[in-house]
């Protein structure tokens, strides 16, 4: 099948494709972060890159496929437009503008099938892409199928099959000799890079902690937090890359090649791998 995806990142899309089984003979690539480009073009290198997501005119114009020719369009834009503290979804907000450049390539190229994924918003917001793209989202949350809590929307018209959430744990993907007292581990997201602490994990409950096997939290307040924290420096830390990487199902190593704060944030901005693969699982009927 030929693939076109938006907002590429580290191709998280592509590594769910392979795990889906779906045969691959062409995936195009937007993105405009050199990490993550580096990363996808170590993974698979025969992705044809075709940059910034605004110049993207017709795929027909591109010289590469003409209307309906393409099987999927892929995505999930930039979430800060969507973001309740932001300005909202419209036009002229450059971020949720990229939104936009989604459906209008979606309008342009017909894809056969399409999936769109993005963070849960505002229901004015939500409603009005469902009203542009022709459907209404699903909500599905990661911890169905990884050890991360992860609640996302797609918007999608393939018909998504039901599924027995799995039940792995956030202790059973660490590192030997670390434990957390956590089921599944927060929302890991692309500010995780800059490090979390005792207040925000545990009052603030964000950015996940890990701590060493046999050591036991001391009782503490929002007063004393920082002081406790100091004083247990050993026995605590933030999650390494890897685990990072297990917790969105991708395979170990796979962002090895590039810094590891680029990887924090590009693994903070992917996609659940094994999440899109169940959903394109439905492509095989
Ligand atoms: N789904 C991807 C990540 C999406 S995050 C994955 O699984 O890895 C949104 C991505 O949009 C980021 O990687 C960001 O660099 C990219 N982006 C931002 N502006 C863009 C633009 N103008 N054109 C293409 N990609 C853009």
């Amino acid at each position: 099948m030929h693939v076109l995806s938006l907002f590429d990142g580290i191709s998280c899309a592509q590594l769910a494709l392979h795990r889906a089984g779906l045969p691959v003979s062409s995936y195009l690539a937007s993105e405009v972060e050199p990490a993550s480009i580096a990363c996808t073009m170590h993974n698979f290198p025969r992705t044809v890159q075709i940059g910034d997501v605004t110049n993207v005119r017709t795929l027909a114009e591109l010289g590469v496929f003409g209307q309906g020719k393409i099987d999927l369009l892929i995505g999930g834009s930039p979430c800060q437009g969507f973001s309740l503290a932001g300005e909202g979804l419209n036009f002229s907000d450059p971020r949720s503008r990229l939104f936009f450049e989604f459906v209008r390539i979606k309008n342009a190229i017909k894809p056969k099938r399409f999936l769109l994924e993005n963070v849960r918003m505002r229901q004015d917001w939500s409603d009005l892409i469902s009203a542009m793209v022709g459907v209404k989202p699903i909500t599905i949350d990661s911890s169905d199928f990884s050890a991360q809590s992860r609640k996302r929307q797609y918007w999608t018209d393939i018909t998504v099959k039901k599924y027995s959430p799995l039940s792995v744990s956030l202790s059973d993907i660490l590192l030997p000799g670390w434990y957390s007292e956590r089921q599944k581990s927060y929302c890991v997201d692309a500010g995780y890079f800059k490090g979390t602490n005792f207040r925000r994990y545990f009052f603030k409950g964000s950015r996940q902690i890990v701590f060493r096997k046999g050591f036991r939290v001391p009782p503490m307040t929002k007063e004393n937090a920082n002081f406790v924290q100091t004083l247990c420096l050993n026995d605590w830390r933030k999650l390494e890359v890897i685990e990072c990487e297990r917790l969105q199902t991708i395979p170990d190593r796979y962002t090895a090649n590039i810094r590891p704060n680029d990887a924090y944030k590009a693994i903070g901005n992917g996609y659940t791998v094994d999440v899109i693969a169940h959903i394109l699982r439905g492509l095989h009927v």
